[in-house]
C-alpha cells in the first residue's frame, strides 16, 4: 500500500500518522521528492482500513497495490484449489453440473427431478429448502421437511445435495447435506459466513447481487478466515439497467477469478437470465470462459412451479441443453463428473 502525502503536509500531523502506522506493526519506506513524498507500507495491510488512512488531513492518496484477500488469493496458493465431495472432484478441470428445482415441493417432484437431471449427466441433485424469496407473500420453501425430502431423493439416486442455509440457526439441519449454498442476498451476512467458516462442509458462495468482486473474494475470504477453505464461489448475474433479462450474467467474473483466485468457480445461468431460453447460450458461454461448472435449474412442470418456473427447464430441455455441455465440456479437454 501506497500513502502519498499532501504537499507541504504538516510535520507534526505527519509524524503522527507514521506513528499510528507503525503501531500497526508495519514498516514504512518514506521518500520525498520535490513535489510529491511517498510513504510505502511494507507488511500485512490486510488489517488496514483505506478510508481510515485517507482521513488523515495530511493524506492526497491511498493506492492499495495488493488485494485485501490473502487465504483466496491465487498469489498465496498457485494450484487451482479441487474440492472433494462425495466422490465429485470440482475445479482444475474438473467439472460439475448441479440441477434440479429452485423449490424442493413435494417427495415425488424432488424424486423425478433428481432422478432425471441424474441420467442426464448431473452430479449433484440442488433444491432449495429455505427459499430467500423478495416478497413474504410469496412460497416460502418446505424449510426442514424440504430437507428431509431432498436426502430421501440423495437416498433414492446417490446424488449428492446442495441447499441453501439462510441463517446460522438452521445449521443444526444441515448435517447430510453435502454443499451448504449462500444465497446471493445473503453473501455479505458476516455473522453466517463466520459460522460457515468454523464447519468442514464445502460451500457454494453465490455473488451478491450489486457485489463487486472484491466484495465478493472478500466474502469467501471470510469463510476461508475462519477455519474452511472448502470454498466454490457462483457467478449469478448482477444487476445492471438492463430489464429484458432477470440480471445480466458477468462472464468476466470468471477469468477474473481465476486469476485472482485459487477456488473454483461455477456459473449460474438461470438466475443470471431468469429465462430459460437463455440457459443454453449462458452454459456455452460460461464453458468457454472456464467455469468448473453449471447450477441449472430444472423442474418436472415449470408452469406450475412454486418459484422460478420462468427460468426453470423441462426434463427433455435439460436433457438437450446436458448433451450440448458435454460436447463443450469435452472440447475445453475438461473432465465432466457423473454419478454411475
Ligand atoms: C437459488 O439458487 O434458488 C437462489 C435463490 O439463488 P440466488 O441466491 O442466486 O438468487
Ligand atoms: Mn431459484
Amino acid at each position: 500500500m501506497i500513502v502519498i502525502l499532501k504537499p507541504q503536509a504538516d510535520k507534526q500531523q505527519v509524524d503522527v500518522l507514521l506513528r499510528h502506522l507503525k503501531e500497526m506493526g508495519l514498516q514504512l519506506n518514506y521518500s520525498e521528492g520535490e513535489n510529491t513524498t511517498l510513504v510505502g507500507l511494507i507488511g500485512d495491510t490486510t488489517r488496514i482500513d483505506v478510508d481510515d488512512i485517507a482521513a488523515y488531513d495530511v493524506v492526497a492518496r491511498v493506492q492499495r497495490v495488493s488485494e485485501p484477500f490473502k487465504k483466496v488469493n491465487r498469489k498465496m496458493h498457485p494450484k487451482d484449489t479441487v474440492i472433494e465431495v462425495a466422490g465429485n472432484k470440482i475445479g482444475a478441470g474438473y467439472f460439475n453440473v448441479m440441477s434440479g428445482p429452485c423449490s424442493v415441493e413435494s417427495e415425488e417432484q424432488i424424486i423425478m427431478v433428481a432422478e432425471a437431471v441424474k441420467k442426464a449427466g448431473a452430479s449433484f441433485l440442488r433444491g432449495g429448502a429455505f427459499k430467500p424469496r423478495t416478497s413474504p407473500y410469496s412460497f416460502q420453501g418446505l424449510e426442514a421437511e424440504g430437507l428431509r425430502l431432498l436426502l430421501e431423493a440423495k437416498r433414492a439416486t446417490g446424488l449428492p445435495i446442495v441447499t441453501e442455509v439462510m441463517s446460522e440457526t438452521q445449521l443444526d439441519l444441515f448435517g447430510d447435506v453435502d454443499i451448504i449454498q449462500v444465497g446471493a442476498r445473503n453473501m455479505q451476512n458476516f455473522t453466517l459466513l463466520k459460522e460457515l467458516g468454523k464447519s468442514d462442509k464445502p460451500i457454494l458462495l453465490k455473488r451478491g447481487l450489486s457485489s463487486t468482486m472484491e466484495e465478493f473474494l472478500m466474502s469467501a475470504e471470510y469463510i476461508c478466515a475462519y477455519g474452511n477453505e472448502n470454498v466454490i464461489l457462483c457467478e449469478r448475474g448482477i444487476r445492471t439497467f438492463e430489464t429484458m433479462i432477470r440480471n445480466n450474467l458477468d462472464i468476466s467474473a470468471v477469468p477474473l477469478a481465476k486469476t485472482l483466485s485459487h477456488l473454483p468457480i461455477i456459473v449460474d445461468p438461470s438466475h443470471a437470465a431468469g429465462r430459460r431460453d437463455m440457459i443454453d447460450p449462458l452454459s456455452r458461454a460460461a464453458i468457454a470462459a472456464g467455469a468448473d461448472g453449471l447450477m441449472i435449474e430444472v423442474h418436472n412442470d415449470p408452469a406450475h412451479a412454486l418459484s422460478d418456473g420462468a427460468q426453470s427447464l423441462d426434463i427433455p430441455q435439460f436433457d438437450t441443453v446436458m448433451r450440448e455441455i458435454r460436447r463443450r465440456v469435452a472440447f475445453e479437454e475438461k473432465e465432466l463428473q457423473v454419478k454411475e
